[in-house]
């Protein structure tokens, strides 16, 4: 599966994500969604999509299906884009 940065895909880019995701951060008053089950204040700065967006292109501006994330929770939440989730997935496709 094609995974495309956000830093290269034109959707981040227009000004209705940007007013969209402007709205979201402050509903989730700036802090990372996930830190604060655990207890934890984490500035969030990533809006993510919680059904991603190239399955579910209507869900794109549901503020119920976005949520604000700190960088670290947000790469957990995206693991096809590490190189070490790569190096996972061929460990276990050999026992596939
Ligand atoms: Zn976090
Ligand atoms: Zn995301």
């Amino acid at each position: 599966m094609l995974m495309r940065y956000k830093e290269t895909d034109p959707f981040y880019l227009t000004e209705k994500w940007r007013a969209f995701a402007a709205k979201i951060r402050r509903r989730d008053k700036y802090q990372c969604q996930i830190c604060k089950r655990y207890g934890k204040y984490v500035e969030g700065t990533i809006v993510h999509h919680i059904k991603p967006r190239e399955e579910y292109p209507e869900l794109a501006y549901d503020p119920e299906n976005c949520a604000t994330l700190c960088e670290a929770c947000h790469n957990k939440m995206h693991p096809e884009k590490g190189r070490k989730a790569l190096r996972q997935r061929r460990r276990y496709r050999r026992y596939d």
